[in-house]
């Protein structure tokens, strides 16, 4: 298995710390408002990582956290409390406001076919973890405290830029130009591990600790609850992007300091999606949900299918008619799929083979669109029986997670699809005859037989509706 290493800034093979058992932790998301498709690229993305890894045979001891306390609206210690202008919006408590969000993420990742990780825990359950370890870095000298709040010492930990690749003037002068600076910090980039001096009066999650009642800073929570779950080593860590700094740069400061070694090996990041005005963001007031994307009349894994046909390192711009082609082209694939002959005798050494380019394609730093090219591959190939490439279908659905043998809903009859495309050339040619009434009496007559057209600048397909 390769994998991009944002720490080393290259391809590497990965080696987990313990033969056969991966340790992976996982940022989740803050429940302050739904989660974006672009937050859902990255869940998919990893989804795949973990299910490529245990096809691979390895045993995947995956975490998230559910960040309900200690997201300020800048990623660093600045703005205001999320979780509190979420209740603010909404007229409810925050606790409230955490509970709705979290089972709307996990309906989300349900119907994305997302395996739930196998721990996921809430930042407000585990205060007593982050004050045990900002005990320990104050007193190993990593932390002090100023005017109230905890900080990290950044001048402390062990080569704080070797993540981001960030150098300390480029933090000055973003320190100068964007973040309200903090008087109460040794150097600008010090981060909070520990608020009590609190800009937020009406804050309402509130913890007794040492050093007065307030609330953890947002990175402790992740160092927190992957030792309290993974132990002192990590051998994977993934995100979005935004997250390297500060986030996971912070993260790698503070458990670093506290377990007094390297931690994690390997950390991976998925690029964003974007909308056609720039990146994809939740504090941007209307923005694309799955339930949006539901209401228009697609299913979640045809956006599923759509993020598998790009790199997760590259990013990836969101539009209907991109969306409209992934939801054909998986149609048609499990329309090819139902068709097969599922009994027989099965060709080992194909399957072997097949499987072989499958593991290769993943294990080529998560090749999405080669995997699936791979699958096409195999229902391509005239010299393999039917039976073998069903069997062949659901052990790559294993990991592709695309219902591509268990949907009986979208599947076209042979002789429909025939009449279907032959329609579509027909309206075609009405079309460039300007005969729109035609073209339109096409459509509508395909639609009230619960086949709705959709054209694009590709060309026109078609949805069960
Ligand atoms: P948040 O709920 O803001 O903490 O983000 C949850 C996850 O989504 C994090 O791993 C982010 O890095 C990731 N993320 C945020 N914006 C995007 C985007 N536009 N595209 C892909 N991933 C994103
Ligand atoms: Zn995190």
């Amino acid at each position: 298995m390769n994998l991009y290493n944002t720490l080393t800034k290259k391809v590497e093979e990965f080696i987990p710390n313990e033969s056969g058992i991966v340790k992976m932790y996982t940022c989740g998301p803050t429940v302050y408002n739904y989660a974006h498709i672009g937050n859902l690229r990255t869940y998919i993305f990893e989804d795949v990582l973990q299910k490529g890894l245990e096809y691979l045979g390895y045993d995947v001891k995956r975490v998230m956290n559910i960040t309900d306390v200690g997201h300020l609206t800048s990623d660093a210690d600045t703005g205001e409390d999320k979780m509190s202008k979420g209740a603010k919006r909404e007229g409810k408590t925050v606790y409230e406001i955490a509970d709705f969000y979290t089972r709307a993420f996990l309906n989300d990742m349900d119907e994305l076919n997302i395996k739930r990780p196998s721990t996921i825990e809430k930042a407000s359950d585990h205060i007593d973890t982050y004050i045990k370890m900002i005990e320990k870095m104050l007193d190993d000298g990593y932390a002090y405290v100023s005017n109230g709040n905890v900080y990290f010492d950044i001048s402390k930990a062990w080569d704080y830029y070797k993540l981001s690749g960030k150098n300390p003037e480029d933090l000055m002068i973003g320190v100068r130009d964007t973040v309200e600076e903090d008087s109460s910090k040794k150097n600008p980039a010090d981060f909070v591990l520990w608020f009590t001096l609190s800009k937020f009066e009406n804050q309402v999650m509130k913890w007794d600790s040492p050093w007065g009642v307030g609330y953890p800073g947002w990175h402790i929570e992740c160092s927190g609850i992957a030792s309290l779950t993974l132990g002192d080593k990590i051998d994977i860590h993934c995100g979005g992007v935004d997250n390297i700094f500060p986030h996971h740069t912070n993260e790698i400061a503070q458990s670093e300091a506290y377990f007094g070694h390297k931690w994690c090996n390997y950390w991976c990041h998925g690029a964003h999606l974007n909308d056609k005005s720039g990146k994809m963001s939740k504090s941007k007031g209307e923005f694309l949900t799955l339930s949006l994307l539901k209401d228009k009349g697609y299913s979640p894994l045809d956006y599923r299918y759509f993020c598998l046909g790009s790199h997760y390192r590259n990013s990836l711009v969101f539009s209907y008619d991109s969306l409209d082609i992934a939801k054909n082209s998986l149609n048609k694939l499990r329309n090819r799929v139902s068709k097969l002959e599922k009994d027989g005798d099965i060709d080992n050494d194909k399957l072997s083979s097949y499987v072989e380019k499958f593991k290769n394609a993943f294990s080529n730093d998560i090749n999405t669109s080669m995997m699936l090219t791979v699958l096409y591959d195999v229902l391509k190939d005239e010299a393999m029986n039917e039976a073998t490439k069903y069997k062949l279908v659901e052990e790559f659905d294993g990991v592709l997670s695309l219902n591509l043998t268990n949907v009986e809903a979208t599947v076209v009859s042979e002789e429909l699809e025939r009449e279907i495309l032959s329609k579509i050339e027909e309206r075609k040619e009405a079309k460039r005859d300007k005969n729109f009434e035609l073209a339109d009496q096409i459509r509508d007559e395909l639609l009230s037989k619960g086949v709705r057209l959709i054209d694009s600048r590709e060309g026109t397909s078609y949805e069960l509706i």
